[in-house]
Parts: C-alpha cells; sequence; structure tokens
C-alpha cells in the first residue's frame, strides 16, 4: 500500500485534454476484455451512421412543432419519427423480433416554449434481459431527434439539426443494431425522444413512466452533441461525460445532505460512479486515441440537457458531448455572414468520430448489463477506531455474483485507482485507512463482467 499517497505527479504547464487523461490515474485494470463485445463494437459502422445523420437532416426540420405542420409530406418531426421507427423495425426483423419497437406518446399542453397543445412522441426498442431476476434492470442510451433553429418557435423553417441531436439519435440507434446481435442479462433500452429544446419534454415523460413501471434505472447515457464538429480546436480524440454530484434526492432530504457533507461523499453519487464505469469501458474497448473525459459538474456551465430528467427521477445519468462546440453551428438559421457559415450542417459532422462515441456507449451498456447486480448493504464497520479498514456487504439476488472486488481512491483522486479481489466473501479487512480514501464494492460475474461500485454507509 506504499506509495498510495505519496506518489505526486507534477501538473503539466498545458492541461490539454490529452495532458488531464495522463493525469487521471484510472489505474484500475481487473475487469477481463470480453471478446464478445469487442466483436459487437466492430459492427458499428461510420458508413452507417452518416446515412443516418443524413437521413434525419433530410426531414428539412425536426422541430417539435413541426408536428403540427400537416401540409407537407416527408417532412417534418412526424416523419422523422416514422422513419426512426421503421429503423428499430428493420434491427429487431434482422434478429428474430428480439427488440420491442415502441412509442410513447403524448400531449404536451401549452407552457413557455409550446404554443398550443402539441403531440410529443418518443420512438425506442426494448432488447429484454434474459436473466429473469436481471430482466427489471435497465441501462439506456438516448439521444433527442427534435432539432431547432435560431427561433424556438420556427416550426416551418430550416432546422437541420445534424450534429444537435441527430449524431445522438444515430448514436442510439447504431448502439441498437449491433448489441441487438447479442442477448444480455439486464434489459437495454435504445431510446429517441422528442420535445428537448422546448424543455426536455420527452425525456421528463419518459423518465416519469420508466419510475411508474417500477423499472430499475441504473444508467442512462445521453448523447446529445456528439458530431465531432470538424472546427479549428477540436480534439476528436475526446468525448466529455458530464455527471452531477449531489443528487435531486439528497436536495430534499437534510440527512442525506448531512451525512454527504459528514462523509466527503460529494463525488460519489450513482451518476458519479457511472461515469467511471465509462471511463473503465473506455480503457478496456477504445484505442488510447479515443477516450472519454470525465467533467464533474451535471452538464456544461449553467447549461441542461435531457440526462437531468433522469437525474430528478432518482436514475443515474450522464451527458456525452463532443470536447468543442462550435456555437456557429448550434441553434442557427443557414446562412452566410461575413463569410462565415452558420447552422447546424452535415458537412462539419465527423462519422469516424461519432462512430467511436458510438462504440464507447454500446461498451458501456454492454458491460454493465453482463454484469451481475451491484452488491447490497455495502457497509463499513466502524465499531472501533483502527486503521485497517473492514467492509461487508451481501450478495446480489440475482445470483450471479462469482466474486467481489473491493476498490479504493486517494480522496482527491478522481477514478479508483486500487482494485482488491476478495472471492466470494461478503467481508474484507483492507490494510488501508478509511481516513485517507474512498472505498466501494462490486460485484462480478464469472466472465469477469463488473456490477457499478457502490460506497459503503457507514455502521457503527
Ligand atoms: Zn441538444
Amino acid at each position: 500500500m506504499a506509495g498510495l499517497m505519496g506518489a505526486v505527479a507534477p501538473l503539466s504547464p498545458l492541461q490539454t485534454p490529452r495532458a488531464r487523461l495522463h493525469h487521471a490515474p484510472g489505474a484500475v485494470a481487473r475487469i477481463k476484455v470480453d471478446p464478445q463485445i469487442r466483436a459487437a463494437l466492430e459492427g458499428v459502422s461510420a458508413e452507417k451512421i452518416r446515412e443516418d445523420i443524413g437521413k434525419l437532416v433530410s426531414f428539412y426540420t425536426r422541430q417539435t412543432l413541426s408536428a403540427n405542420e400537416s401540409e407537407h409530406t416527408g417532412w417534418g418531426i412526424a416523419a422523422a419519427r416514422e422513419w426512426i421507427k421503421s429503423e428499430f423495425d428493420a434491427y429487431s426483423r434482422a434478429c428474430g423480433g428480439c427488440l420491442q419497437v415502441k412509442t410513447d406518446v403524448f400531449v404536451q399542453p401549452k407552457s413557455d416554449r409550446v404554443p398550443q397543445p402539441t403531440q410529443i412522441v418518443n420512438v425506442y426498442a426494448v432488447l429484454p434481459g434474459t436473466n429473469p431476476l436481471d430482466a427489471k434492470r435497465v441501462f439506456l442510451v438516448t439521444g433527442h431527434y427534435d432539432s431547432r433553429n435560431s427561433d424556438t418557435f420556427d416550426a416551418k423553417g430550416a432546422a437541420p439539426g445534424a450534429n444537435d441531436d441527430a449524431s445522438g439519435t444515430a448514436v442510439s440507434l447504431e448502439c441498437a443494431r449491433v448489441l441487438s446481435r447479442y442477448r444480455f442479462p439486464a434489459t437495454l433500452i435504445f431510446l429517441t425522444v422528442a420535445g428537448e429544446e422546448q424543455g426536455l419534454y420527452g425525456s421528463r415523460h419518459f423518465a416519469a413512466l420508466l419510475k411508474e413501471q417500477g423499472w430499475q434505472v441504473e444508467g442512462v447515457l445521453n448523447n446529445d452533441i456528439v458530431g465531432g464538429d470538424k472546427s479549428p480546436g477540436q480534439d476528436p480524440r475526446v468525448v466529455r461525460v458530464f455527471s452531477e454530484g449531489i443528487t435531486a434526492s439528497a436536495l430534499e432530504s437534510a440527512d442525506e445532505l448531512k451525512r454527504i457533507r459528514a462523509l466527503g461523499e460529494e463525488s460519489d453519487s450513482p451518476s458519479r460512479e457511472l461515469s467511471r464505469a465509462i471511463a473503465e469501458a473506455g480503457r478496456h474497448y477504445l484505442p488510447l486515441s479515443f477516450q472519454p473525459l470525465l467533467e464533474f459538474r451535471p452538464d456544461r456551465f449553467l447549461r441542461g440537457g435531457d440526462h437531468m430528467a433522469f437525474n430528478d427521477q432518482g436514475f443515474a445519468a450522464v451527458r456525452l458531448t463532443e470536447f468543442r462546440e462550435n456555437f456557429n453551428h448550434q441553434h442557427q438559421n443557414v446562412r452566410t455572414e461575413n463569410g462565415t457559415e452558420l447552422g447546424d450542417l452535415v458537412k462539419f459532422v465527423d462519422f469516424d468520430y461519432v462512430a467511436n462515441v458510438a462504440r464507447l456507449n454500446a461498451a458501456t451498456l454492454a458491460e454493465l448489463a453482463s454484469a451481475p447486480a451491484p452488491p447490497g448493504k455495502v457497509r463499513l464497520l466502524t465499531k472501533q477506531l483502527e486503521n485497517d479498514s473492514t467492509l461487508a456487504w451481501e450478495a446480489p439476488a440475482d445470483g450471479r455474483a462469482a466474486s467481489f472486488e473491493v476498490l479504493w481512491r486517494d480522496t482527491t483522486a478522481p477514478d479508483w485507482q486500487q482494485v482488491k479481489p476478495v472471492g466470494m466473501q461478503t467481508q474484507a479487512t483492507v490494510p488501508v485507512s478509511k481516513d485517507n480514501v474512498v472505498f466501494a464494492v462490486r460485484a462480478v460475474d464469472a466472465q469477469g463482467h463488473g456490477s457499478l461500485p457502490v460506497v459503503p454507509s457507514p455502521e457503527r
């Protein structure tokens, strides 16, 4: 254990994303690479993604209010959602009907950015989990297929939305296409939502629906602006992963906030553990030339997105976004001003980049949906003061855990640094002081797939 606290790398004067990646410890490399997941990732096609984004842009506008415009055919958000559904249906036919292709339809009443009642339709495909005891556990990938231009209310003008967010929609579709060739113990949902630009309406409705139906949503990957805009300053080797630190339930509970304050748990929300799992999937399944960059805030500064609708229902949810956004290419009418092209056009999208984002999503979904449920009632035993640390937990009810692992990191480290396999025991003592590190426990199956880690509660 010597050196755990000692090795302090000097800060690089140039904190480029690459430099930050190299500084990220992320030393945990216990989980084995699954050849089946690797094979699934090889199925991801930049060419198919190019076709999908081109098709979505071809509807001219996917502005949510364009659902009320009936005079055009092959135009507008209603045509776009029909096409998305037809894609999911085609993937399902290709896997012998393995996907349940569905729509979540509701009428959004008049509100700030919705001047008249408007039908909103979320289109999604479910790949049911194969293990009855895991099938209620869900991992979900989403993107919003609605678009907008300079005017939030313009339902008739061009709104190509190639990057924002045909790119994220294409990621959801591509994950469905490649992962539907396989089966997983837990359930996967491939979602595309509308109403995002008008106020996250589609995702709010869908997150509430999942809650109402009793799904155990363990991870939501929201891909919004993952086109890798080909402007100077872009770093095509990096996708940012934003995660909240303080949950909605903590905000509503003084006791929970007190516990977080007392234990220093600000950086161990379920969403943050999910972001660390994405980092781990990146290390195992993606080349060093493309890796996630963890951002420990809910979203870009003062901004928001669909993952927050899931966070508000108590679900772990993160946002993936390209490294550097070009604001001339978002929420802009298509035009040229003083020689500068504005508008969210297909020609600015880097399809190889979107394919890498899709691989990162697919690897994370496949790894987590293959893993056992996380251990239950994880405790740090604190009856007596001592410099060793003893943790105890319960095996998950799905009976699929083949071993457990204790993870820990320095209190100032962003990601797990140490892992100790402890076999099938449900209690372990580690010669490290609980005062100096953050601990967690995860369950691992016989093939080496690891669950999301769970941080312990103190047990006196
Ligand atoms: Zn967006």
